[in-house]
């Protein structure tokens, strides 16, 4: 059996000219966790061509989603970002990933602190109806050089925030706050800033970072894990893993190469 499945594009949308998405078919077969991620790409000259790539749907969604970047002279995403509607991409068969819930020990509150497409995992967790049982409150915090770059989320945010379901459960519990660096916003500033600084918090009207009670899982470009961590450890927390939960966990969103 292949390693991955054959899946057909519905519907792609593109946010910047360096950001899009796209919604595909989803094989009954494949099972995830929110928050994980899978191989996914696509065949060039008869040969699979794949990335890692976290899911943004959740996992009880019918399809998938995929929240990416378009990097100019990237292998893959060269070429991913000119799919279009029935075009097949390739998803593989297994799911993996540290930012999913039992990693982490017992806590009040969730912070979900991302860069760039390192919302993707976050896009599927705050549709996780599990996360809001565990949590009383969950922050997702999603920092972007542009203004621009903050529509995928807003627009996940705003819609979810009309469901019937999930309306009610994020009024009470979901804090989101979007944050730009390069311009003019109403949040401003990078999310190591934002923490030390504890601006976060006082513009959330949201008790400081406390071990106690916070839970973290991060997911953004590597020198923006690496600084957050230096942080975190700082103040007591420790990393959590699948063989032993902890304070908080970390994905990167993509690999320098
Ligand atoms: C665990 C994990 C999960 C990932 N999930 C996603 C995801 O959900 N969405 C997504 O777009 N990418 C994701 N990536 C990155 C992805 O695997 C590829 O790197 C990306 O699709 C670019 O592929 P490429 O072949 O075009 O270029 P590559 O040769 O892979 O990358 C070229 C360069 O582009 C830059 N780059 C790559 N990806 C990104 C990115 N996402 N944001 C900013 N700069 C980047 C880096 O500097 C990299 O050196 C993930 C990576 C990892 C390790």
């Amino acid at each position: 059996m292949s390693a991955f499945n054959k899946e057909q594009v519905l519907s792609v949308r593109h946010w910047t000219d360096s950001l899009f998405s796209f919604t595909t078919t989803r094989d009954p077969g494949f099972r995830f966790l929110n928050g994980q991620f899978t191989m996914m790409g696509l065949e060039v000259d008869g040969r699979p061509l794949l990335r890692a790539y976290s899911m943004a749907s959740a996992n009880h969604e019918e399809s998938l989603e995929f929240f990416s970047i378009k990097v100019a002279d990237g292998p893959l995403t060269s070429r991913l970002q000119k799919i279009r509607e029935g075009d097949t991409i390739l998803v593989g068969r297994k799911a993996t990933g540290t930012l999913i819930a039992d990693n982490l020990l017992a806590g009040s509150r969730l912070l979900l602190l991302s860069t760039g497409t390192g919302l993707a995992p976050f896009a599927s967790l705050i549709k996780d109806p599990e996360v809001y049982d565990r949590f009383e409150k969950i922050v997702l915090v999603h920092g972007c050089r542009q203004v621009s770059e903050l529509a995928y989320g807003e627009q996940l945010v705003a819609g979810l925030s009309e469901d019937e379901f999930f309306g009610p459960v994020l009024t009470e519990k979901l804090v989101y706050y979007p944050t730009v660096t390069r311009e003019p916003f109403r949040n401003r500033g990078r999310i190591t800033d934002l923490i030390t600084t504890d601006r976060l918090f006082a513009d959330t009207d949201l008790p400081s970072l406390n071990l106690e009670t916070d839970r973290i899982m991060l997911c953004g470009s590597p020198s923006m894990l690496e600084d957050l961590r230096v942080i975190l450890e700082e103040r007591g927390f420790a990393e959590g893993n699948h063989s032993e939960p902890g304070h908080f966990v970390i994905e990167k969103a993509f690999v320098e190469r």
